[in-house]
């Protein structure tokens, strides 16, 4: 028998029905487009654009990121070389210093799932880039950054936090803007740890080769046995241990995949015709989303002037008609 919903309307049904009592998201860079922080993966995102021969590193470093650019966020590089890490997201670091970016309208659906129904038990986000954090609604133990976040500073190597405030005004003086070479300094100079003296202060991110918070294993060991519903919305579902709960779940659960295409067939997605715990709400999250805060009637409850210009236009499209 089919369980999950089949469309918009029936998904909001079931967010509502009371047999529906705890929903769990997992996102990743799909949710935080419409604020304007480049998806990663995606074309003109960081790995697409990355230009390894201004980077300040080694000729075997630089052809190490040639090959792989994700090697900038690793912890075997940046343990020899910080700069380039730090020189690649040093415009994300500043912008969010600065606020540059806001919480988008699928952001602003879990706060509303919070305040309306009581049922969010917890939002995995794969995302660094703290907009969860800006949804002052969710109680920040509901919010747990597998990937950790960017929005704090510590060091790699001894763990001493550095006052945020403090570490972007280091980055904009120590580091050099590979983006811009008219803003900031000629050449990049190490942002020593105020403890044990080495070049490791950098946000509070997880680096390949680190191991995630220990909170995502103890969080998902405590919600996913109890979990009637699973939003997975704007991931490629490609990194593990995080994708590891679409199929850690009970079989019981519904899972719902908010994706422009589908993903993570491979671990046991079904998008065919025959099944019955899963459903592909297919789009842009933010299109999804808003259609979801329609078919629930909660648009008044969205707060045009908190959203991204391009989420604000979306609902005022909806709304004149
Ligand atoms: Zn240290």
């Amino acid at each position: 028998m089919r369980v999950a919903p089949v469309d918009i309307a029936g998904l909001a049904k079931l967010i509502l029905s009371p047999e529906c009592k705890s929903i769990a998201v997992l996102t990743g860079a799909g949710v935080s487009v419409a604020s304007g922080i480049p998806d990663f993966r995606s074309p003109g995102g960081m790995y697409d654009t990355l230009c390894p021969d201004l980077i300040t590193a080694t000729p075997a470093q630089r052809n190490a990121m040639k090959h792989e650019p994700m090697a900038v966020v690793t912890w075997e590089m940046f343990e020899q070389n910080s700069f380039p890490y730090m020189e690649v997201r040093r415009p994300f670091i500043l912008g969010t210093k600065n606020h540059q970016w806001k919480a988008t309208i699928a952001h602003r659906f879990f706060e509303l799932l919070h305040v309306k129904t009581n049922k969010l038990t917890r939002i995995f986000t794969q995302n660094i880039d703290g907009l969860d954090h800006q949804c002052k609604k969710i109680p920040t133990e509901k919010i747990v950054n597998v990937h950790g976040s960017i929005s704090s500073a510590s060091c790699e190597g001894c763990g001493t936090k550095m006052d945020f405030v403090k570490f972007c005004e280091a980055v904009e003086t120590n580091i050099k803007d590979i983006y811009n070479p008219e803003s900031g300094p000629k050449e990049s100079t190490p942002i020593l740890c105020g403890n044990c003296k080495k070049p490791l202060v950098k946000p509070t991110t997880v680096l390949f080769g680190r191991s995630l918070p220990s909170q995502f294993f103890e969080r998902v060991q405590e919600d996913l046995p109890n979990l009637d519903l699973l939003i997975v919305a704007g991931t490629s579902l490609v990194v593990s241990p995080a994708n590891s709960l679409c199929y850690s779940v009970p079989q019981s659960t519904v899972r719902v995949i908010v994706n422009q295409e589908p993903v993570g067939e491979e671990l046991g997605i079904d998008y065919s015709p025959e099944s019955t715990h899963d459903f592909f709400a297919q789009g842009k999250c933010d299109d999804v989303f808003l259609e979801l805060i329609i078919a629930l009637g909660w648009l008044d409850d969205l707060n045009v002037k908190d959203l991204p210009p391009s989420s604000a236009k979306l609902v005022q499209e909806n709304t004149a008609n």
